[in-house]
């Protein structure tokens, strides 16, 4: 049973079965009540896709996408019944006040975290609803009649059986453009931003832009669907865009699975066809009228959530061949990299930097400094304050006092985007990465910084030139760590010692002035952390400036140049590794202490 269809390619299956649907001749011949239907289907599956992005991939829950369908439906009601303008410039205009409105709205909920979020969509659902019912112009709650049919081409699309064609044509470039967009720079940056924000902003992800700007492209496909709605019925009026129709389009991408974009189609099928069915049999079997399927609904909700948290998609998705995955050209145009400093100049100067947090001083007027070229380890036992004295070089903290400057550049007031910007890269102690994407994926989020294409210019895959270099130069940096027998593997498949090599990677592709590493052999096993030794040996042979933050002292005696030594956020030693081990002070604070 299983890869059922990897023959015959499943899509090219599915394609001709569509598109033949509405005309197959008479044995055959779909009755008008099920065009009707897939029409719906179709005219769901594309607000749900956008919730995919938005929601399965985003992380952000929105209840309010019916109000963005609203408002694509009722800018083409109004414009073609009161001024007789052309629909194709209805639906430009539609879009546009779309995306402003999702733009200035967005703006504003982005930010919102954790409940607050589902509460602000439920509030602009609601507020766009009301709207729409009070205002004169839009005919209040009895709505716009008389919305003219759409033409093609001269084709009129006034059947069912017509606009049946406009409506899958735009699911399905739909389908293929947020296909384009989860495999590109900015579709990587995305697909990390539900649970790895921190990391994203680390490798030079704006994260809360790239928030806003999948909503505003959810809720333009919104009122595109909206815009098709409003010329198949004729007639718009305020109940489809209302709040229960939001959560509806929140079910159909979560009954087909909120991560998967094919799931998108079978939600809508799947609940549209239920509904459908739910509402003749219903108040037969219950002997009153009603719209009992809801109940149905969240029942069904309760238990997918309980044994299905991925949908229904997963399930069928295991009878099809795995779609293809980014690949890393043969060759490409390297990327440009920074010049680099020479060996011996002063790199990050850490000066007096302190941290408190109320009464504790984690970080107690602390000086450092690396010069290019070397391996400088931060050592000290757990709680000296080595996490958060990186955490003030990378800009996740902000230092209360003190002053940080690399290569000349004051920079403890930056945020960590801006930092990674100046060529800082990083890897994290609780290792960060997306492990239901491949290694070479993962790699490539370190090169965000390095490209340019946005989400529009991937939507359309204009960004293949750029994609075929930044894949390159991250298979590049895979190869340089020694990974490359796993550059197609899950990233959440591999152990966890060359989950550590892979953020470092990562970071290399960022192409970094200054590697940071904390506790890069935390948790490794004793021939794994030889092997990170021996790799970041290499790295300093190559030229690599290095400041890593370690509370193994064996592990940095022969690797260090120098060594800064911490105990309760105060520096109680420094210098060369073996006058350091034997500083009575740090054999006190190592012997004496927890270790
Ligand atoms: P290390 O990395 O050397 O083990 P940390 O820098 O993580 O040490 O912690 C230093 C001290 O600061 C510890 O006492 C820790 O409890 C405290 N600390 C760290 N982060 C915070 C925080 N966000 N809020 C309050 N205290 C913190
Ligand atoms: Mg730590």
């Amino acid at each position: 049973m299983k890869r059922l269809f990897s023959g015959a390619r499943p899509i090219w299956i599915f394609l001709v079965i569509l598109f033949a649907l509405p005309v197959l001749p008479h044995p055959l011949h779909v009755p008008e009540y099920w065009i009707t239907l897939l029409n719906y289907i179709g005219l769901y599956s594309i607000v749900a896709l956008g919730l995919v992005l938005l929601t399965g991939v985003g992380g952000m829950t929105s209840f309010g996408q019916a109000a963005f369908v609203g408002v694509g439906a009722y800018a083409t009601a109004y414009l073609t019944t009161q001024f007789g303008v052309s629909p194709w410039i209805a639906l430009v205009v539609g879009i546009v006040m779309t995306a402003f409105v999702a733009l200035v709205i967005g703006a504003v909920t982005m930010r919102l975290s954790g409940h607050f979020l589902p509460l602000g969509t439920i509030a602009w659902g609601l507020s766009l609803y009301y709207l729409f019912g009070n205002l004169d112009a839009l005919g209040k709650y009895d709505g716009i009649n008389g919305i003219p049919a759409l033409s093609v081409v001269g084709l009129s699309l006034a059947s069912g059986r017509s606009i049946y064609y406009l409506i899958w044509v735009v699911v399905l470039v739909s389908v293929v453009s947020i296909q384009n967009l989860l495999n590109s720079r900015p579709g990587r940056a995305i697909r990390a931003l539900r649970g790895a924000g921190v990391m994203a902003e680390a490798m030079g992800v704006h994260t809360a832009w790239m928030r806003v700007i999948i909503f505003v492209y959810a809720a333009i496909l919104a009122a595109i669907s909206g815009f098709l709605y409003a010329h198949l019925q004729g007639a718009v009026n305020p109940t489809p865009f209302g709040l229960n129709h939001g959560i509806e389009y929140l079910f159909m991408a979560v009954v087909g699975g909120v991560a998967h974009v094919w799931g998108a189609i079978l939600g809508a099928a799947i609940l549209t066809i239920l509904q459908d069915y739910l509402q003749s049999l219903l108040p037969r079997l219950l002997g009153e009228s009603g719209n009992f399927e809801i109940i149905v609904f969240g029942v069904l909700m309760v238990a997918l959530l309980q044994y299905a948290r991925q949908g229904v998609w997963p399930f069928v998705a295991r009878w099809f061949p795995r779609g293809p995955r980014a690949r890393a050209p043969e060759h490409a145009e390297a990327l440009p990299r920074q010049t680099k400093p020479a060996p011996g100049e002063p790199l990050l100067v850490v000066d007096r930097a302190r941290k408190e947090f109320g009464g504790l001083v984690a970080v107690n007027d602390v000086s450092f400094e690396v010069e290019a070229g070397q391996i400088i380890a931060l050592i000290g036992p757990n709680g000296a304050g080595k996490s958060t004295t990186f955490n003030l070089v990378t800009g996740v903290l902000q230092a209360t006092r003190g002053e940080i400057h690399f290569r000349g550049e004051r920079i403890d007031a930056l945020s960590s985007r801006e930092i990674a910007k100046r060529g800082i890269g990083r890897t994290f102690q609780h290792v960060k990465l997306l492990p239901t994407m491949t290694v070479l994926e993962n790699v490539a989020i370190g090169a965000h910084l390095r490209g340019s294409s946005g989400v529009w210019r991937s939507l359309a895959r204009l960004n293949a030139q750029e994609e075929g270099r930044l894949l390159f130069e991250a298979a590049e940096q895979i190869r340089r760590v020694g990974l490359e027998q796993h550059m197609y593997d899950e990233a959440g498949s591999l152990p966890l010692g060359q989950q550590r090599i892979l953020e470092i990677a990562r970071a290399l592709c960022c192409d970094p002035t200054l590697l940071l590493l904390d506790e890069p052999a935390a948790g490794l096993r004793y021939r794994e952390k030889q092997q990170l030794g021996e790799l970041l040996r290499r790295l300093k042979g190559e030229g690599m400036s290095i400041l890593l933050v370690e509370h193994d002292m064996d592990f940095v005696m022969n690797l260090a140049d120098r060594l800064v030594v911490m105990e309760f956020g105060t520096r109680i030693a420094h210098g060369l590794p073996e006058d350091v081990q034997n500083d009575p002070a740090v054999v006190e604070a190592y012997l004496g202490g927890v270790e």
